[in-house]
């Protein structure tokens, strides 16, 4: 069968129909992201066997009347920071290359309670740290619409399966954008959940405070209904919580922007930004107008403190985080003479470079003497960022920006430049500062390349920003044109 193109809402109603089955699906998926594998390099794994063996036990339930779900029978590919019992895991990283999951993350029970089968493991920055996925000890994965050229990062993996069809939705995780950020440079639909929607169990913490698991799809619809699937309290995750009543998402969204108030932030559109960009972005926001919404220029007069504030923050949790790491309890262990010796060995030689500088930047704002000048500080501004937002969303419904500065860049580009690396996060990080949900999906070419616009919400309303992502989408055409060549 094809898997190009196919959206979750197809593949569901598809499987509904009798049209394919759960085994068809997934010999298809998998021998499509086995392909890619050398070229695209979205997969790290392929469990093609055990996702065989759950098709087959999907496709006997579906015959006996006693389908789990909507989601049965439907394969989805993971990001390689969340556990699938008996698989690798290995966040992209030497240290934890030969290191296999002993229990499923939470998102990953509740797929597969629900039917759901997890294809393979996607390629990522080492430990999501990253913009390009070029820091995978893997190799980088490539975007589908210029194999030359970085997919984004850090889950380029799953957005590179999704974009190029070896998975119909995929699983990331967004700490300073690592969802949205690829979704835009590869045309696809990437959500951040609000802080605390999504339970952060058996998921590899980079910077706890920060990260969200979030769906990565085709379409808005897509997002909603996988994002439906793994959201809710989750005993293990004291920072989940329960969906209240006013927080579900309708059954089918909104097709109509009508009266909804979009906040445009003027300090999100200033120079740095690539002129195709910033048009293709501007123009998104017309089209809403024209659909029958109200722009409006707010104020985020902090955010020009974002960056510095998620660059202190999340480097002083990755140090705390990553000091498990040590060669005695989790993967690679290199002994040396002394117990210092072995941790330095396996540390020294298990991290990577970006790895290391950010555990070094997080351990010295952390240190005593510098604790106050930079990560308490950075705690006070990262209170005023989410002060601004609360004081615009008095006048908004939600807020509407780029996703990125640029389209995506030359593989290798930036590999040697952590600060211009740094600066396409410009406009992702302060929603993970302020703890906000956000959507990109696309919204023109420039350049023959893919640019995203991101809708950011009121802490726990991504009813509000899939609406209007839904509406942009029908009027649009939905999305069917943002779709790459075929390759490899
Ligand atoms: N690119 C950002 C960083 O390198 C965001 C990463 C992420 O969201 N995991 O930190």
């Amino acid at each position: 069968m094809q898997t190009r193109g196919n959206t979750l809402r197809k593949i569901i109603d598809g499987l509904e129909a009798g049209d394919w089955s759960a085994r068809e699906l997934v010999t298809a998926y998998a021998a499509r992201a086995k392909d890619g594998q050398k070229g695209t390099h979205a997969f790290v794994d392929v469990h093609e066997e055990s996702a065989l063996a759950a098709a087959e036990e999907s496709d006997r339930r579906r015959a006996g009347g006693e389908s789990r779900s909507r989601f049965d029978g439907v394969p989805i590919a993971v990001k390689d920071n969340l556990m699938v019992a008996g698989h690798r895991a290995t966040a992209g990283s030497a240290i934890l290359k030969d290191y296999v999951a002993p229990y499923d993350a939470t998102v990953v029970d509740r797929l597969k309670r629900a039917g759901g089968i997890v294809i393979g493991k996607t390629n990522m920055d080492e430990f999501a740290m990253g913009s390009s996925t070029e820091t995978s000890f893997f190799g980088p994965s490539r975007n589908p619409w210029d194999t030359e050229r970085v997919p984004g990062g850090s889950s380029g993996g799953s957005v590179v399966a999704v974009a190029e069809g070896s998975a119909p939705a995929a699983l990331g995780s967004d700490t300073g954008g690592s969802v949205r950020q690829p979704a835009a440079l590869c045309g696809v639909v990437g959500l951040k959940p609000t802080y605390g929607r999504v339970s952060r169990y058996g998921l590899m913490a980079t910077a706890s405070s920060l990260d969200q698991i979030g769906p990565i799809t085709r379409t808005v619809e897509d997002a909603a209904l996988l994002l439906r699937e793994i959201e809710g309290r989750d005993s293990n995750d004291s920072t989940s919580l329960e969906i209240k009543n006013e927080w579900r998402l309708p059954d089918s969204l909104p097709t109509s922007v009508r009266g909804l108030r979009i906040g445009l932030p003027k300090e999100y559109f200033v120079s740095g930004m690539e002129p195709g960009v910033e048009a293709a972005v501007r123009a998104a926001a017309d089209r809403l107008a024209e659909l029958g919404a109200e722009l409006k220029e707010v104020e985020l007069p902090h955010s020009k403190y974002a960056l510095a504030v998620y660059y202190v923050l999340m480097p002083c949790e990755v140090s705390a985080n990553l000091a498990r790491f040590d060669g005695i309890r989790y993967g690679r262990r290199e002994p040396a003479e002394t117990l210092e010796g072995t941790y330095r060995r396996s540390r020294g030689s298990g991290f990577g470079r970006e790895v290391r500088r950010r555990i070094m930047i997080g351990t010295y704002a952390l240190s005593s003497g510098y604790y106050d000048a930079y990560y308490l500080r950075a705690m006070k501004v990262r209170r005023l960022i989410a002060n601004d937002f609360a004081r615009a969303f008095s006048d908004v419904d939600c807020i509407l920006t780029p996703t990125t500065p640029t389209v995506a860049w030359k593989l290798g580009e930036m590999s040697d430049d952590p600060l211009s690396m740094y600066l396409q996060d410009i406009y992702t990080v302060s929603v993970n500062v302020a703890g906000l949900p956000a959507i990109t999906f696309p919204c023109g070419l420039s350049e023959g390349l893919p640019v995203g616009v991101q809708l950011i919400g009121r802490q726990f309303d991504e009813k509000t920003i899939l609406g209007a992502a839904h509406a942009y989408e029908t009027a649009d055409g939905g999305f069917g044109r943002y779709l790459p060549p075929e390759v490899a």
